[in-house]
């Protein structure tokens, strides 16, 4: 099953449809930085090409919404690295944290391409 492996992000392929789960760049670069974005540091050392080929996915909800290149959020930009974590994860940066509660009232449903982010 594909899973976010961003901590206290509970999302799957077969729950959250409505949203994509990311490949780890191939690029070691690139993917160091996720790594690092992560918190992950059981995952770093793993070689880049390994990371991509991997059952490790971060969901959509983690990029900002300038990070995709496509308005269904199924594509990223070269660049983009994920920011958004739950605050439960201890770490950051933070966005929409003062609209968490709103947030969870609200269903994300399949094919909706709009916020709300932020339901880890
Ligand atoms: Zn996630």
């Amino acid at each position: 099953m594909v899973k976010c492996s961003v901590k206290f992000c509970n999302r799957n392929a077969n729950n959250d449809m409505g949203i994509s789960f990311f490949r780890f760049p191939a690029e070691t670069a690139r993917c160091d930085e996720w790594m690092r974005a992560l918190g992950r540091p059981d995952l770093q050392g793993i070689h880049a090409d390994k990371m991509h080929h991997s059952k490790y996915r971060v969901c959509g909800a983690h990029f900002h919404q300038n990070s995709f290149s496509s308005m269904l959020m199924n594509r990223l930009k070269k660049e983009a690295v994920p920011i958004i974590f739950p605050p439960a994860a201890g770490y950051g940066p933070f966005f929409g944290e003062d609209n968490v509660e709103e947030n969870k009232q609200t269903e994300f449903s399949p094919g909706e391409c709009n916020l709300p982010f932020f339901q880890c």
